[in-house]
């Protein structure tokens, strides 16, 4: 008789439970942080152009340097800094992981944050320490500290700005904590798009730092791009666990393409930042609902009855996010994606029918 899933899955495997992507079809799709924009015509004839004459039948370029170079050109990458491109950030959060995971390694990371951080030192075998923010969101200086000392972690990862919170953390804080870890402290930028602030400058300042992108957030979630910069004698050793081809053709082609036409994503990009504005304002004016100010594409929201006004959004077709019961700090929280003006009034109208019901 062969074993069953119950003997031979690792047990930490078998507790947890799938990342869950709901159901969207038809919907308002307001859960996912996407850009909610297409892209101009003339430059999706461009891609399919790109896409028919691409050598499908070869692997891709596994060392992917012209699009290094054209990300290098196109985030003002300081000298001497050295770049590893995941398919996706999530792939680079497992890479980083998986090359620190010796026996007794820890992962910290601040909570509520990006759940991928929790979930892939468990897939790896890795503890992972949380140390949790203050009641507003910020980080809290002296709790981290305590933890760097207690838990010597191999990795910190810090979302800047945070998700689901939407907040920049406070840069001297994040400072601190670079001088004070022991190993890397990553410092994840995936809503840099719509914050504006960034680590990229700081370091050559500080060789333990590295600094992650998406392409995701900026539109092109589809393609499946993240970028990791930092020190080469870091990224050298990270891209020793990188499998050879993680990157596809079509993502190298159509990735180069777009940085080449980057004011299109990030005139976007400001049509998004002027519309959460938009958002904010109007969901203050929704009584009993208090509203956090947010540095990314996504506003987070608490009210009494989160779980009723999250059905009732997706009875009316609009799908948002419920991290209600997902952690102490976020009871009655729902998180928003900023979408077009369209979307987000369908959305803000279904939140008031719901709320009136
Ligand atoms: N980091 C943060 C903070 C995120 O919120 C997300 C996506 N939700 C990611 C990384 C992963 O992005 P991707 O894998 O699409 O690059």
């Amino acid at each position: 008789m062969p074993k069953t899933p119950a003997e031979i899955i690792r047990e930490e495997v078998r507790a947890l439970k799938a990342y869950h992507v709901p159901e969207n079809a038809g919907m308002v799709k307001l859960d996912a942080m996407e850009n909610p924009y297409r892209l101009p015509q003339p430059l999706r004839d461009r891609l399919a152009r790109l896409v028919k004459e691409a050598a499908l039948n070869r692997y891709p370029d596994a060392g992917a340097q012209p699009l290094k170079d054209e990300l290098r050109r196109a985030f003002d990458l300081p000298g001497g800094v050295e770049l590893l491109l995941g398919n996706g950030s999530d792939e680079l959060i497992q890479m980083l992981i998986m090359a620190v995971a010796k026996p007794g390694a820890v992962v910290l990371g601040v909570e509520p944050s990006f759940v991928m951080f929790r979930l892939i030192a468990t897939f790896a075998g890795v503890r992972y320490a949380g140390v949790d923010l203050r009641e507003d969101y910020t980080l809290d200086a002296e709790r981290l500290l305590v933890a760097l000392e207690r838990d010597r972690p191999a990795i910190v990862f810090i979302a800047y700005p945070n998700n689901p919170t939407g907040n920049l953390f406070d840069a001297g804080i994040i400072e601190r904590v670079i001088e004070a870890a022991p190993g890397l402290v990553v410092v994840d930028e995936a809503y840099h798009a719509f914050a504006g602030k960034s680590f990229m400058a700081r370091l050559s300042r500080h060789p333990n730092l590295l600094v992650m992108r998406t392409l995701s957030k900026l539109g092109l979630a589809g393609i499946r791009l993240g970028v990791l910069a930092g020190a080469g004698d870091w990224i050298r050793e990270l891209d020793k666990v990188r499998l050879p081809y993680n990157v596809n053709t079509l993502t190298q082609a159509v990735a180069r393409e777009m940085l080449q036409h980057g004011d299109v994503l990030t005139e976007q990009a400001a049509a998004i930042k002027l519309e959460r504005g938009r958002l904010l304002g109007k969901l203050r004016e929704v009584p009993g609902v208090t509203v956090y100010p947010s540095d990314a594409n996504f506003i987070l929201f608490k009210t009494s009855e989160a779980e009723r006004v999250f059905e009732g959004l997706k009875q009316r077709g609009v799908l948002i996010k419920s991290l209600h019961g997902s952690h102490r700090l976020l009871a009655g929280c729902l998180r928003v994606t900023v979408g077009t003006p369209d979307e987000n009034t369908a959305f803000l109208t279904a939140l008031n029918q719901t709320l009136a019901a």
